[in-house]
């Protein structure tokens, strides 16, 4: 028998920072909630009233959860989107309302960043894409020479790439509202892991998508921090004039369930997933070794979130170990997955410094909730078929070359 070939096998699936299955709870919340909140929220009726309680409640509670403001002059704001892709967009498109500012982004931010910053500097904003110091988190020590008027900076909390955790004190003494700066949080991968408590942080704006802690696709959130203000990008009479269409309730009601469960459980979960990401680092370095290879944990000194862990094997195509995984058994990914199949190597990797023959050969590997320690020593054993056979010359660059 072909020793990667699983077909008869379970797949392991290591890929739950492109996306997580959906959880038995968040199921039932949504299964509720279109049953009793199937009317559109905007109908005057009674049932489309009821609909609105249920949209309004989810709204309250997604923000109380992220230590929001949901009484009082001063209230913070939640505009659902469809994902955070759409969430990122708004953000930084929607700034675009106050003309001629400064957009500050950087390589560890997700495609939707990088793209509406592109958009803006189209419409004449400047653009400045900040460094990386090697542990894959921001350089902001150039910050302040960057000019003054209206400043967006965007920091990612959890690098989609790395699971490189940024440090939000420094970010919050290198950014200052009354000097017009807004600074824009993304934190789709960071809430599993860590807290978000608005709180804490001096964000205008954040970003959150359910489907990345056991929730529904199809829907995400931007915050807007009391007083901050954006302009639409589907304008409509929704979402506080926010982002036109019919609200999807039962998405919210999984939405808000999902995120419940994630801050009640995140401490638990992140403390089990660490030890297992590291023991699924030290199966693959030590399986690297083996078969004659060299494995580098990417970022592997920085802070990181728990449950991502991206691992370079130079000299090894990273799409021919994606692929021999997935024969093997073991889901994986290169990179985010709205860049998987791109040739070009993740930015993120390259503006922290690392060699192209590094970050050439950068797998992803993502643990969620229900990752156990035998899945991920059976991942261990899987992938050290792979790399002994990638090792023996099935895969080397230099060998196919
Ligand atoms: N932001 C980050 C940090 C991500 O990792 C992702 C997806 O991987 C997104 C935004 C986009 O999320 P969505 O698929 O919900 O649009």
């Amino acid at each position: 028998m072909d020793p990667i070939s699983v077909e008869h096998r379970e797949a392991i699936y290591l890929d739950h920072a492109a996306t997580t299955p959906l959880r038995a709870e968040v199921t039932e919340a949504m299964r509720e909630a279109a049953v009793t909140g199937f009317a559109n929220p905007s109908s005057p009726h009674a049932a489309g009233r009821r609909a609105k309680r249920m949209l309004e409640d989810c709204r309250e509670r997604i923000l109380t959860l992220l230590g929001g403001r949901v009484t009082g002059p001063r209230r913070d704001r939640l505009v659902f989107t469809s994902g955070a892709t759409e969430a990122n967009r708004l953000a930084v498109l929607g700034a675009a309302a106050t003309p001629g500012g400064t957009i500050l982004h950087s390589a560890r931010d997700h495609g939707s960043i990088v793209t509406a910053a592109t958009d803006l500097a189209h419409r004449g904003w400047q653009r400045r894409r900040l460094p990386l110091r090697a542990d894959g988190t921001l350089d902001l020590t150039g910050l302040d020479s960057v000019s003054a008027g209206p400043r967006v900076l965007v920091v990612t909390l959890a690098c989609g790439q790395t699971g490189s955790l940024e440090d939000t004190a420094a970010v919050a003494r290198a950014t200052s509202a009354s000097r017009g700066d807004t600074l824009h949080v993304d934190a789709t991968q960071a809430v599993v892991s860590v807290p978000v408590d608005l709180r804490q942080l001096p964000a205008g704006t954040l970003t959150l998508a359910p489907h990345k802690f056991g929730g529904p696709r199809g829907i995400g959130a931007l915050v807007l921090r009391a007083g901050v203000t954006i302009a639409p990008l589907l304008p409509g009479p929704q979402e506080l004039g926010l982002r036109g269409g019919t609200e999807p309730v039962m998405l919210a009601a999984g939405f808000a369930r999902a995120l419940e469960l994630a801050v009640a459980e995140r401490e638990e979960v992140a403390t089990r997933l660490e030890p297992l990401r590291t023991r699924l680092e030290r199966a693959v370095v030590g399986a690297a070794r083996r078969a004659g290879l060299e494995a580098i944990v990417i970022a592997a000194d920085g802070r990181r979130v728990a449950h991502i862990t991206t691992i370079a094997i130079p000299g090894v195509e990273r799409q021919a170990v994606v692929m021999a995984a997935d024969l093997a058994g073991v889901c994986c990914a290169t990179g985010t997955a709205c860049a998987s199949g791109a040739s070009d190597p993740a930015p993120a990797l390259e503006a922290m410094g690392l060699p192209r023959s590094i970050a050439d050969a950068a797998v992803r590997l993502s643990l969620g909730r229900d990752t156990t320690a035998a899945a991920v020593d059976e991942a261990g054993t899987r992938l050290a078929r792979v790399l002994a056979t990638i090792g023996a010359g099935g895969g080397r660059r230099d060998i196919d070359a």
